[in-house]
């Protein structure tokens, strides 16, 4: 039974959705007025993980993650490039989704954008001015938090600590602690003309219309990473379950930072690499995908280069055993039926427990580490061994770093050569053979001629 840790309780609980079978989530998506840094990827890995797993676990997944393209950053871009706001932000989009390829992160299934949902912020804004939550001053329309008896469940802070809760907007509100649902135009910057004035909306108000819209008032899970839980998620609640009276999300997570030397990974402190910047160094996606995923969500993670060294070996130790499992045809002694049922029921035992990926992944790599004893000692069979990798590729569509086809594909390539190697010493054109051979060993693959053929294995 999967349990997940809910922000709004701090506590583990078991999960059950609103509707059987299907889940609806909703994920705080990118503000494009730049490229995404791998910080925000830790976040949006998370979240891919947790999808996998969903529908690895039979649920059909509905998740819905919004693009931010209008606030005061992607406005300021576009000023300083003198181009329209959305020629400038459809830059950072397609590279948004190019990025998200790359890491094999699943499309969502809808990523709607905050200037194409003018008219449903609007309508909402509607409906809490009438309910008296909100007011207008000078053009604009602030969120009056003293009405909303919930404010502040979320982050836990205690509605007196005024201090803290101040949200800084450079507009005038009745209290500091409002925040801004409708912003009045300004000169030089993008408005629309609607219902509640000219103007633009503030950030929050688009998650709660948006993700109302797709996915109706009430939803099971809402995402974000750790900074995301005050102000804007405790606003989104706000606005929403003031506007229907209902519980808006029944589990919120979030993801703790990923960290630069102990601080958090930023534009802001330009202690940031993108992903562009790591795959120009030569880093392997797969690699970073692994790095981002393999640590529990909820702890902490410091990124250094090095860490994606170790990831891309441990994802090499994972490769090359897929390999060399596609080329053992021994009829080993030793039984891994018990031991291949166990590290799937234990993988799925710790997924089960909040995504303990650090446990799911040691029992994977127990498995490996004991097979390939195994196989080298000639002990195991090739069936077990059909379904160990049976069992890689099902935990694989939870993990999405191994890359089947292309696997299939260096096989097929070694094999090739393997052939013309043969046929070399067949020729006896030993000088062809032996360069073949020692083209293999360079890249990491060892042939052994036994009295039934030729056999090969890749060594890490
Ligand atoms: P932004 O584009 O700043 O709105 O952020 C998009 C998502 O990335 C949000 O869910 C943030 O919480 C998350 N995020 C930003 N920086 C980090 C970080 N260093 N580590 C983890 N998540 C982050
Ligand atoms: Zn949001």
């Amino acid at each position: 039974m999967l349990h997940l840790y809910n922000t709004l309780t701090r506590k583990k609980e078991k999960f059950v959705s609103l509707q059987k079978g299907i889940v609806k989530i909703y994920s705080c998506g990118p503000t494009v007025y730049d490229y995404a840094h791998i910080g925000n990827f830790r976040a949006y890995v998370f979240e891919d993980l947790l999808r996998r797993y969903l529908k690895y676990k039979g649920y059909q997944v509905f998740q819905v993650m919004n693009i931010t393209d209008v606030d005061d950053k992607t406005i300021a871009g576009a000023k300083k490039e003198k181009i329209e706001l959305n020629s400038f932000t459809q830059r950072y989009i397609k590279a948004f989704f190019k990025d998200l390829e790359k890491l094999n992160i699943e499309q969502a299934e809808v990523y709607p954008q905050a200037t194409k949902h003018i008219p449903e912020m609007v309508n909402l804004i509607k409906i809490l001015l009438k309910e008296g939550f909100a007011y207008e001053k000078d053009g604009s329309i602030y969120f009056k938090i003293s009405r909303f008896k919930d404010y502040g469940k979320l982050s836990q802070m205690p509605i007196s600590n005024t201090e803290r809760r101040e949200q800084a907007d450079e507009y005038d509100k009745e209290n500091p602690s409002d925040f801004a649902l409708w912003k009045k135009a300004k000169a030089d910057e993008p408005f629309w003309q609607t219902d509640i004035g000219k103007g633009r909306p503030g950030w929050h108000i688009e998650c709660s219309a948006m993700s109302m819209k797709y996915l109706g008032e009430s939803f099971d899970i809402h995402t974000g990473g750790e900074d995301n839980i005050f102000p804007h998620h405790e606003n989104e609640i706000a606005q929403s379950e003031a506007a229907t009276g209902k519980k808006f999300v029944r589990y919120w997570l979030h993801c703790k930072f990923l960290l630069v030397n102990n601080e958090k990974m930023a534009k802001s402190k330009g202690n940031f690499f993108t992903l562009r910047d790591l795959l120009v160094k030569g880093y392997n996606p797969s690699a970073i995908r692994f790095l981002l995923l393999s640590t529990h969500y909820r702890s902490a993670l410091n990124f250094t280069e090095q860490g994606i060294k170790q990831a891309e070996q441990a994802l090499k130790r994972l490769q090359d055993f897929y390999l060399n499992i596609n080329n053992y045809k021994k009829k080993g002694s030793i039984s891994f039926t018990r031991r291949i049922e166990e590290t799937k029921i234990g993988f799925e035992k710790a997924m089960d427990d909040d995504l303990n990926i650090s446990q799911a992944l040691a029992g994977l790599f127990n498995l490996v580490k004991d097979a390939n004893i195994a196989i080298s000692k000639e002990e195991i069979c090739g069936g077990d061994l059909k379904e160990i990798k049976n069992l890689i590729e099902k935990i694989n569509t939870v993990l999405g770093i191994l890359e089947f086809a292309q696997l299939e594909e260096i096989d097929k390539n070694i094999k090739e050569l393997i052939e013309q190697r043969g046929l070399a010493r067949e020729r006896k054109d030993f000088k062809l053979a032996d360069e073949i051979r020692k083209g293999l060993k360079q890249k990491g693959i060892i042939l052994e001629d036994t009295k039934d053929g030729g056999r090969w294995k890749k060594i890490s």
